[in-house]
């Protein structure tokens, strides 16, 4: 059956370049979601809104009652002007998809149809997940919260783009056991100190002096407490304190990132920023509250679950396109770790990176394109692996 999606391929195109259109930020995308609706509805697929954002849920019931395969694509875009000299460049002023979650979305619609053409030869049935707010990692752990994966006993989404590398050529599917990506969490710290004249300092506490040995301490517990072998970022991004050259202000703020592969990690992470930074504020005279901010968890496949849709993918796209194995995780986060949580599953990431096309760009860019020929691939690949769990001939 999953060939008949290359004679989609026009479809999705269509689709995607619709979606492109219309880009809309966050858990409030009306007219993402009536989109969706019209083509679920044209199909013939029944579904059902969420009651607290734009997601929605559609069912594919095959002809028996059975496992439910959950198939997941999310529908958010972001705040960037469109820099891309195309036809069906981005409607909507200073916003884009420049992740490509409009493929996404296209291409789970085209595998939905073609599983709905062929709804009784499925003894289960196929659960579609259109989430809500990716980027701001919401949308997944509201529609979790909210019970979309009870009684789901297997999960797949699949990234489109550049995200391992550009140097991987379009149609590659890669899906790999184990951990893929990271967690992501903010933190934010405000040293307080006491304001004063710079002739001064001794008459203040200076927040500047506190932070500036903050942010050197803090990699400190990269470079020693925590094992080489476990991968680890912190990275403090965005620091502000004072207005003027020759006045001690009161506050220094600090915000950053960290990313692990495994709790354990990310939990020392945090207990060691809360600590050291309310020890050196104390050292310097001052005071330090910290606040985390929890994003995602890693995003961790299930072994059996990568082998099936590696398996998939070299029957799709060949072996020669296909990778299931790396010699290390993406850093970067993904959502789609709250679905894993409950449920096996595997996170696919399809590569549309082509130099001659320019879509050899980085995700969140605002010249992020794909090369549009591979979309039929990303439906292909959602068919097969419903086509291999239900041993479907
Ligand atoms: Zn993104
Ligand atoms: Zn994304």
């Amino acid at each position: 059956m999953w060939e008949k999606c290359k004679e989609l391929q026009n479809k999705l195109l269509r689709m995607r370049r619709d979606l492109h259109q219309i880009p809309e930020l966050g858990g409030d995308l009306p007219k993402t979601r009536a989109y969706l609706e019209e083509r679920l509805q044209e199909i013939g697929i029944p579904f059902e809104e969420n009651s607290f954002d734009s997601g929605l849920i559609a069912t594919i019931p095959g002809f028996k009652d059975g496992p439910v395969l959950a198939l997941r694509a999310d529908m958010d875009a972001l705040p960037i002007t469109e820099e891309n000299e195309v036809d069906y460049i981005s409607r909507h002023k200073g916003c884009m998809h420049a992740c490509g979650h409009d493929t996404h979305m296209a291409m789970l619609l085209g595998a939905a149809e073609l599983l709905f053409k062929n709804r009784d030869r499925i003894p289960g049935s196929i659960r579609l997940l259109f989430q809500t707010d990716e980027e701001g990692a919401q949308g997944a752990r509201r529609m979790v919260d909210h019970g979309c994966m009870d009684g789901v006993s297997a999960v797949f989404g699949t990234h489109i783009g550049t995200i391992l590398s550009k140097e991987i050529p379009a149609g590659t599917v890669i899906c790999t056991p184990g951990c893929c990506m990271a967690s992501f969490d903010k933190f934010i710290v405000r040293i307080h100190g006491s304001g004063c004249h710079g002739s001064t300092p001794e008459k203040g506490v200076d927040p500047i002096n506190i932070g500036a040995h903050l942010i050197l301490s803090l990699q400190e517990v990269l470079a020693r407490e925590i094992p080489a072998v476990k991968p680890a970022v912190l990275t403090v991004g965005h620091v502000e304190a004072g207005k003027t050259y020759n006045v001690i202000p009161t506050e220094f703020l600090l915000e950053g990132t960290i990313r692990s592969l495994d709790k354990e990690t990310r939990d020392f992470l945090a207990k060691r920023i809360q600590e050291i930074s309310s020890q050196t504020a104390a050292l310097f005279r001052g005071s330090a509250e910290v606040q985390m901010i929890w994003g995602a968890p890693p995003v961790v496949n299930d072994p059996a679950m990568a082998k099936l849709v590696a398996d998939c993918a070299r029957e799709v796209v060949g072996a020669e396109k296909t990778i299931d194995h790396v010699d290390a995780p993406n850093m970067g986060g993904e959502d789609f770790a709250y679905y894993l949580e409950k449920a096996p599953g595997a996170f696919i990431f399809l590569s549309s990176s082509n130099k001659e096309k320019g879509s050899d760009v980085s995700h969140h860019n605002p010249r992020f394109n794909v090369d549009e020929d591979v979309l039929w691939i990303g439906s292909a690949l959602f068919v097969k692996i419903v086509e291999k769990y239900f041993h479907i001939e």
